[in-house]
């Protein structure tokens, strides 16, 4: 198992993201982070909104993350998300936009009703956006 490699394939509901492989993924898994190498036990994790990476060949990819599912096997992951983007593909102007709509719902809650979870998702997605663009 040792000289095999661990494959990646990142998709969303609209496009195949990434498919390559990869010495370490390291994922935003609800229960935290968590990392995977070649050879890793089978499991299945939700995904938080977060930051995600994998390393090949001393190059290391960061993406933003919405939410979704990985599936490891001991030669494969497989991350099924909500949406994912690398830094590159981030247009970061559209995420400090969505940054400051979230912030004034969230500060709308003083006075009235609000979707509260619903805008804490939005706000932590641009946030994560702005985070991997940076990179
Ligand atoms: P917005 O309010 O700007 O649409 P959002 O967080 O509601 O942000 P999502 O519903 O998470 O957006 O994503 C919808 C689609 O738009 C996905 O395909 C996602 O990859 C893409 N997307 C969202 N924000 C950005 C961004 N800042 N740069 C590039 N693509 C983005």
């Amino acid at each position: 198992m040792a000289e095999k490699q661990l494959q990646l394939e990142v998709v969303t509901p609209d496009r195949k993201v990434v498919s390559t492989t990869a010495d370490i993924v390291v994922c935003p898994g609800v229960e935290g982070q968590f990392g995977v190498l070649v050879g890793h036990v089978p499991f299945l994790s939700a995904l938080d909104i977060g930051e995600m990476y994998y390393r090949e060949g001393g190059k290391t990819e960061y993406l933003a993350v919405s939410g979704g599912f990985a599936e490891v096997t001991g030669t494969k992951i497989t991350i099924v998300a909500e949406a994912a983007e690398f830094g590159r593909e981030i247009d970061v102007e559209r995420a400090r936009r969505a940054r400051e709509r979230a912030e004034a719902r969230l500060a709308a809650a003083k006075t009235e009703q609000i979707d509260w979870a619903r805008a804490e998702a939005a706000l932590r997605r641009s946030m994560v956006r702005m985070k991997v663009a940076a990179r």
